[in-house]
């Protein structure tokens, strides 16, 4: 600690960035402290990755179920108890929370509870006590919240992802507004546990920005599963009935009624009131906070992590982007984090794995692409007969032979991305999957066999 301040470092935010950054910055021996306005771990841990993962987990067994019995079992009628499965999950992320609680108090941080504002480039007020503390260093990684926009008639009958995890009962009849990966997420988690899914989106196809492939496979996929799919609608007004139902009206003048109205359609960086322009950090259009490559805004002292800053509203980007922080500024290692090649997974159902450039990307980028791609049902549905599309698509860049890209639907996609990711981070070539000996028989032995050219 030096001089006339009291902490190295105030971390504003117990989420995935704030926490790593608060951690390693103890670890280099700079004096830190952390405040969090709701529970630690943040988003990720509380309501988002984790407890999703967990319900869609839970969403699967009914395929199981399913598979099961092409395998001989016999299954009696499952029944799902939706109460148990909140109540457990309550559990399990209490559990991560106390995790993440006692990880910094061994790391020597000073853990607060409440919420913190800035009040200057060195000085933080944390409003649950009225305490100001003078920081060296500022790090802003306080996330982003689900708005509810655009605001329509009844807008307030709908919920966001902050709800959703804590319903008392599990909604019969569901509308998921927004076919982006949130959106599609739930809609997978309700159809698998039984609910009627209805989705409103105002695009043509769900997934916007990724592979045109995974996005119509997804479409069809989901609406196989009787997933009723409303493109190029959106909601006009919601009401509520007399029976307690809302009833939804769309811009295409069709109405419907539902248990329960999900609004999916964005984040907003959580900016507002934080005393942040008084400072004199700069913000953008979106209320994102604007910073460089080492994540520090224009004022020198204050720097901001995840998904405050918009840049890949991802957790292993915000856990990077805080590790990176510490080590430059209280490490003497300057890191910056690369957001070129991202491998990230869509838990729908069927799953999706990608990473690098989706095959239109690719073709704006270099003048001749190759594609291979293979699609065909899962080993593991071919007893049940169940529908269990598996969809594989390599992008290779036809002049140096590099994979730009590798897409995978189908189970278990987002684990096969995660190692599919070290080849094309590290720039493997279409030879070095074609050299690469394949795991028979697996699925993803299919990303190292195939020979045709699809075009
Ligand atoms: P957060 O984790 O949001 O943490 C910010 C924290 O700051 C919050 O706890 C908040 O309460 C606190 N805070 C805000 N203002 C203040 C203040 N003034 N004072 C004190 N505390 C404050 N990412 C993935 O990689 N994989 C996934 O599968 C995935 N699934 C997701 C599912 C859902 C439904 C959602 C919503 C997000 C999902 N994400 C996923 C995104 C991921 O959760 C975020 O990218 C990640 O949590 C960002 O970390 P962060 O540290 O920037 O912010």
């Amino acid at each position: 600690m030096s001089g006339d301040y009291d902490l190295d470092l105030f971390v504003i935010g117990g989420g995935s960035g704030g926490v790593r950054a608060a951690r390693i910055a103890a670890g280099h021996g700079a004096t830190v402290a952390i405040a969090e306005e709701f529970r630690y771990g943040g988003t990720c841990v509380i309501r988002g990755c984790v407890p999703k993962k967990l319900m869609v987990l839970a969403s699967r067994f009914s395929d199981d179920f399913a598979d099961a019995a092409g395998y001989g079992w016999s299954v009696g009628a499952p029944t799902f108890d939706w109460r148990a499965l909140v109540a457990a999950k309550e559990r399990e992320i209490t559990r991560l929370e106390g995790v993440y609680r006692t990880n910094l108090e061994k790391a020597g941080v000073r853990v607060m509870d409440g919420r913190a504002v800035v009040e200057g480039p060195h000085a933080v007020r944390l409003l649950s006590t009225g305490e100001v503390f003078r920081a060296r260093h500022i790090l802003v990684a306080v996330g982003a919240r689900p708005s509810l926009e655009p605001e329509i008639p009844g807008g307030e009958l709908g919920i966001t992802s902050n709800e959703i995890f804590d319903l008392p009962e599990q909604p019969r009849r569901i509308l998921v507004v927004g076919g982006g990966y949130i959106g599609v997420e739930f809609a997978g988690i309700f159809a698998g546990l039984g609910s009627q899914v209805t989705m409103s989106l105002r695009g043509d196809k769900l997934l916007r920005g990724f592979d045109e492939d995974l996005r119509d496979r997804l479409g069809a996929a989901y609406a196989r599963k009787g997933v009723a799919l409303r493109f190029g609608t959106t909601l006009e007004r919601l009401a509520r009935d007399a029976d307690g139902a809302i009833a939804a009206r769309f811009s295409d003048g069709s109405s419907g009624t539902f248990d329960r109205v999900l609004v999916a359609t964005g984040r907003k960086p959580n900016t507002a009131e934080l005393g942040l322009e008084t400072a004199g950090v700069a913000l953008g259009a979106g209320g994102e906070i604007i910073v460089d490559g080492y994540s520090r805004t224009l004022v020198p002292s204050i720097s901001a992590v995840g998904d405050v800053t918009n840049r890949a509203a991802l957790t292993p980007i915000a856990i990077r982007e805080g590790h990176a922080f510490a080590d430059t500024v209280f490490g003497g290692t300057p890191r910056m984090v690369d957001h070129e090649i991202i491998p990230t997974a869509v838990f729908s159902t069927p799953e999706i794995g990608t990473v690098g450039c989706s095959e239109t990307l690719a073709r704006q980028r270099t003048g001749e692409v190759a594609i291979y791609e293979t699609a065909f049902r899962s080993m593991r549905a071919t007893l049940s007969g169940r529908d269990d599309p598996v969809y594989m698509k390599l992008v290779v860049d036809a002049r140096s032979d590099v994979v730009m890209g590798l897409h995978v639907l189908g189970r278990d996609a987002g684990e096969m991305i995660q190692l599919a990711g070290v080849a094309v981070t590290m720039g493997a070539t279409k030879a070095d999957f074609d050299r690469t000996v394949a795991v028979h028989p697996t699925a993803a032995e299919e990303l190292v066999t195939m020979r045709t050219r699809a075009r």
